[in-house]
């Protein structure tokens, strides 16, 4: 569609670039101005039904085959290319940037030739992990900086105790996201249950919020979902083995709280287990 206008005009096309918000993917269309002087404006807005994604930060591969990513609060181009097995060099080339460490939040990247994306690293096993216990912060707002400061407070000399911690929106993350630490990326064990062989044997994946009172958000439910799917194929954790903190043996605590929505995470968590295509990447 073109519209003229006095030596200018408007021009739809496809656009070839995609939004995501909240796991609903936009194909869009540019509308494109040009004008004599040659400045010129797009802007994108829904063509089509949105593609339905079944978690919020997963990209999707497109139509014409175009992958996007959108950068996330903390998040490196080195993190980016680890989850769709290409460099960070390779990420820069195709988005015609120059510096790695100049990436703005928000910004729309184009991954070239990716491989199927993942949600985190997955490192070679050692059989050193055999549960993944679940947690909450039991604080309002928090982050994996501000949590690994807490716990460097309380003597924690390797700093934050969990392996992942989800994010609720709070403390300049987004809802769902989902923070790598230092020890996963490290293989090292963790601080977050010292009662069963947990911080040795358990992967500890840490939901921001206090769950005494309050529930955890839809997004941070299917991050959680995809995360420990993801983790359990990768390292052979039967579900029997995915256990809340309180659950530990030895352990009295509340941990992650009286209103996580346990029976609804298992739930869903097993039907996702259940699909014949099941490997952990959606
Ligand atoms: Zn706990």
């Amino acid at each position: 569609m073109r519209l003229g206008l006095r030596g200018a005009s408007w021009e739809m096309k496809p656009s070839g670039k995609s939004l995501y918000h909240r796991g609903v993917c936009w194909q869009g269309w540019a509308f494109v101005f040009s004008a004599t002087v040659g400045i010129g404006c797009s802007a994108s807005f829904p063509r089509q039904e949105p593609l339905v994604f079944s978690h919020p930060q997963l990209p999707a591969h497109l139509p014409s085959g175009l992958v996007t990513h959108e950068v996330l609060p903390k998040e490196t181009l080195w993190a980016i290319g680890k989850r769709y097995h290409i460099s960070a060099e390779a990420i820069l080339r195709a988005n015609h940037l120059t510096d790695a460490t100049k990436i703005p939040v928000g910004l729309i990247l184009i991954i070239p030739r990716p491989e199927v994306p993942r949600l985190v690293p997955i490192y070679p096993s050692r059989g050193q992990w055999t549960h993944i216990v679940i947690h909450h912060s039991a604080t309002v707002y928090g982050n994996a900086s501000l949590l690994d400061r807490a716990h460097r407070k309380r003597g924690f000399s390797n700093g934050l105790g969990y392996h992942f911690v989800i994010n609720n929106g709070t403390s300049g993350r987004k809802d769902g996201q989902i923070e790598i630490g230092h020890r996963w990326k490290r293989q090292q064990a963790g601080a977050h249950c010292n009662a069963g062989g947990m911080n040795t044997h358990g992967i500890g994946i840490c939901l921001v919020g206090d769950f005494t009172n309050h529930t955890i958000s839809q997004a941070q439910m299917e991050s959680l979902i995809g995360l420990v799917h993801q983790l359990s194929v990768a390292y052979h954790i039967p579900p029997a083995r995915v256990i809340r903190h309180r659950d530990v043996r030895g352990k009295i605590t509340a941990c992650p709280g009286d209103r996580f929505p346990w029976t609804e995470f298992k739930r869903r968590f097993l039907w996702h287990l259940s699909q014949p295509s099941s490997d952990g990447t959606f």
